[in-house]
């Protein structure tokens, strides 16, 4: 028999067995929205487990009003309008991050909610007198995925494989296995987003072509270069940027009404939050609608007061063109990127992934810059989990299929004193190995060596992965000590400590693992 806890975080058997169901879920955990696709042991027909409000995803929004009774999905994004400061979005930016990071520090303040690490240092939202971590909110979501699973298909479902941004540093790989392992998910595997949208475009058909996967999503925009060759998938070269996606077209879109609104009714309404989500969501609404459209209403009523104090409603029609005038500077962004990481360099197939992506401007850019339009037989919005269910099907009988992966952020190591340096670089196909040369310490104390994941060897948004400590007596004797370091696909570090005459494994010590 089945029994929910009640903060909504997973089923208990009552003899905590679980058995293994014939499913096996691929997760897109996205910033905005989260899909997810389920699909049959040795079958390719992929069901789609989310359908709430005719869409084939679900917000990835928390609402933690109640904190005891959180909503997720689209009744969590109902409460943004009304209870801006305790609905979650855009989480994921956050989540395997540390307060002190530049990056928290830069963007925290963007966000209704408060940022604040717990006690232990991880980061979360602050909702009353508690921090609930992102770990805690991203398992929140997660396990609703996996309820519904359970309710469409009738059987308990935990195998899941989730994707996870390729730019996504070790330390938030860790956070997204934490929550599926609070969701009570049994997660085969996260595998990088680009390349489960490549599997779901080029599994079985043995091409040898070079595939652009753009994925403008809702926050974040990622390029990824991919060689197929026969059945092997290999990422060349990986770049993106973490705040770049929908959310800024319907900012654009907001920003723009409260022009219109200071100029007709000579109101400022640029700081309340309630009123700045609700035309963000009209925003959102008209942006999509234009996809299809020449021109879209924006109505929203009663939305501030004039100098009289008498109520005025926001209604404006923006049209298509104006649109692409607003958002153009966003989209050349993207394809700046774009045209800096393919340098020239050809390309067959182009794969348009994110929902922002539907826009026709950014599929115009696209096919202008590259010379041919993007493919569009894929749903954008879940050809990545139908990618991820594929991995998670194929785990031990990958039907042939290789993925090979780089290194998107780099790896170093720091010695004690300060000496720090890189030891894998970004760019570097995974798994890796690398070796360095170890001085021998001048004391005869055991020597600790940390291990760090960053883009700058100076930058605050430098992660500790977890210190290597080599005892004393392995200096003994003469000769030059080295360190072995390798590096796994799912970016997990160990080493071999090695002079004339002895190699001995070095565990990394104190790692967020938490397998
Ligand atoms: P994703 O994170 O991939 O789910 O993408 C979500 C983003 O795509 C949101 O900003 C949506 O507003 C945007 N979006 C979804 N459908 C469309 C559409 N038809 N046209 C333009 N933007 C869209």
């Amino acid at each position: 028999m089945e029994r929910f806890s009640s903060s909504g975080l997973g089923p208990q058997t009552t003899n905590g067995a679980y058995k293994a169901s014939g499913w096996v879920l691929g997760i897109d955990l996205g910033t905005t929205n989260t899909a997810a696709v389920a699909l049959a042991r040795g079958s390719s027909e992929p069901v789609s487990i989310l359908h709430g409000r005719d869409q084939l995803v679900m917000p990835s929004v928390v609402s933690l009003k109640n904190p005891n009774l959180p909503l997720v999905g689209w009744l969590a994004k109902d409460m943004l309008l009304t209870d801006p400061t305790t609905t979650l979005i855009g989480w994921k930016r956050f989540i395997g991050r540390t307060e002190r990071s530049e990056y928290v520090q830069r963007y925290r303040h963007r966000f209704p909610f408060q940022i604040r690490a717990d006690a232990h240092g991880a980061l979360g939202a602050s909702v009353g007198n508690q921090v609930f971590s992102f770990e805690h909110i991203a398992a929140l979501v997660l396990d609703q995925v996996r309820l519904q699973a359970t309710a469409a298909l009738s059987e308990d479902v935990r195998d899941t494989v989730i994707s996870v941004p390729a730019h996504f540093s070790a330390a938030q790989r860790y956070a997204v296995l934490e929550a599926g392992r609070r969701a009570r998910l049994n997660v085969l595997r996260l595998v990088n987003e680009p390349t489960a949208a490549a599997l779901a475009f080029g599994i079985g058909q043995r091409l040898d072509a070079k595939l652009l996967v753009f994925d403008l999503g809702g926050g974040t925009f990622d390029a990824t270069l991919l060689e197929l060759v026969d059945n092997i998938f290999d990422v060349r070269v990986t770049r993106g940027e973490g705040f770049l996606g929908g959310a800024d077209f319907d900012r654009a879109i907001m920003n723009r009404c409260l022009s219109v609104i200071q100029r007709k009714h000579h109101a400022d309404l640029s700081n309340e939050p309630v009123v700045a989500q609700r035309i963000l969501n009209a925003a959102e609404v008209a942006k999509i609608r234009l996809s299809d459209h020449e021109q879209a209403r924006i109505h929203v009523p009663t939305v501030g007061t004039d100098r009289k104090g008498n109520w005025f409603d926001l209604d404006y029609t923006l049209s298509r063109k104006e649109l692409e005038a607003l958002t153009a500077p966003l989209i050349e962004r993207a394809i700046g990127i774009v045209e800096d990481m393919i340098q020239g360099r050809h390309v067959d197939h182009i794969l348009a992934v994110g929902g922002q992506s539907r826009m026709p401007l950014v599929l115009k850019r696209i096919a202008e810059t590259l010379g041919k339009a993007p493919l569009t037989h894929l749903n954008p919005d879940t050809c990545v989990a139908y990618g991820a269910a594929l991995v998670g099907q194929g785990e031990g009988r990958f039907d042939g299929a290789v993925l090979l992966d780089v290194l998107s952020v780099p790896i170093g190591i720091l010695f004690p004193g300060g000496q720090t340096d890189f030891v894998f670089d970004a760019g570097c196909n995974l798994p890796a190995r690398t070796r360095i040369p170890v001085p021998r310490p001048l004391t005869t104390r055991d020597l600790a060596i940390g291990v760090w994941q960053g883009s700058s060897l100076t930058s605050s948004e430098r992660h500790v992965l977890g210190v290597l400590e080599i005892g004393s007596h392995l200096f003994e004797g003469g000769g030059p000590c080295s360190l072995e370091l390798s590096l796994t696909e799912d970016l997990r570090v160990s080493a071999n400590f090695i002079n004339e005459n002895r190699c001995e494994s070095i565990p990394l010590a104190q790692a967020p693992y938490r397998s």
